[in-house]
């Protein structure tokens, strides 16, 4: 088996070791016989969408989102609109969890445009949103995987979901999409976005393999996974999530 991820702007867009989300894929994929290929897809690539498995869109300042916005609405944004509405396998965070939405009007009152995949929005404010992050999941992503997710934000936008897409979780601790509604991410379809960065997934690998069984899922019809030994990453699960709630 292979899947194919697709890694939105690396140059532009990679921030608090979001890349390390890329790593976990393959690594997990690897451990298992799955091959895995990586494009970066930069300014003005064209992309055979339907051809992808995954899309990763790692956070930015908001001087990187402003430098590939437009590229990523005008170039892409009707293929990737269209393939994560057939189930496309997403991770966005913070600001491309950002452009994935309707529109980003920055704190300093730049209105940079969204690809309008997951439905929210998002407002710079004046106070920066900084720290740990634990949320508890709105679903379970397997029998016997923790409920939780942990994290690190920063980030000045306010993000506000609306009818078409729902949260993924509730904050417990940290800011979430906004600080005021206690909500953290998005989804629709196969396509999730939110603030945590950490990097999210070496520490949460029940969602690692959550989203590459959506993946095999979607293009193979099954996806078991064979068990890692996960010890360590549930270690650092479980410490972060006592020192967040402590
Ligand atoms: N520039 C965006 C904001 O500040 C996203 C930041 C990030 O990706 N960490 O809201």
């Amino acid at each position: 088996m292979h899947l194919r991820i697709a890694h939105l702007y690396p140059a532009q867009m990679n921030i608090y070791g979001d890349r390390g989300n890329i790593i976990t894929l393959v690594r997990r994929c690897m451990w298992r016989g799955i091959e895995v290929m990586v494009d970066a897809i930069h300014p003005g690539t064209t992309v055979a969408w339907p051809t992808y498995d995954m899309v990763f869109f790692g956070g930015g300042q908001d001087s990187g989102q402003a430098l590939i916005a437009d590229d990523f609405v005008q170039r892409q944004g009707v293929e990737v609109r269209a393939a994560i509405a057939d189930g496309l396998v997403t991770l966005a965070i913070c600001g491309g969890y950002q452009l994935l939405g309707n529109y980003f009007l920055t704190h300093a009152g730049e209105k940079l445009p969204g690809v309008g995949a997951l439905d929210v929005h998002t407002i710079g404010g004046s106070r920066r949103l900084i720290g740990n992050m634990a949320i508890e999941l709105d679903w379970s992503l397997a029998d016997g995987a923790p409920g939780t997710l942990i994290g690190f934000e920063n980030h000045s936008g306010r993000t506000y979901v609306g009818s078409g897409a729902q949260r993924i979780g509730r904050v417990l601790v940290g800011h979430g999409n906004n600080g005021e509604d206690a909500s953290e991410g998005a989804r629709a379809h196969n396509a999730f976005g939110c603030y945590l960065h950490g990097s999210l997934l070496p520490k949460n690998p029940h969602f690692a393999d959550y989203l590459v069984r959506l993946a095999l899922m979607r293009r193979y019809g099954r996806g078991d996974l064979a068990p890692l030994d996960d010890t360590n990453e549930f270690y650092a699960h479980t410490q972060m999530l006592k020192r967040c709630v402590a």
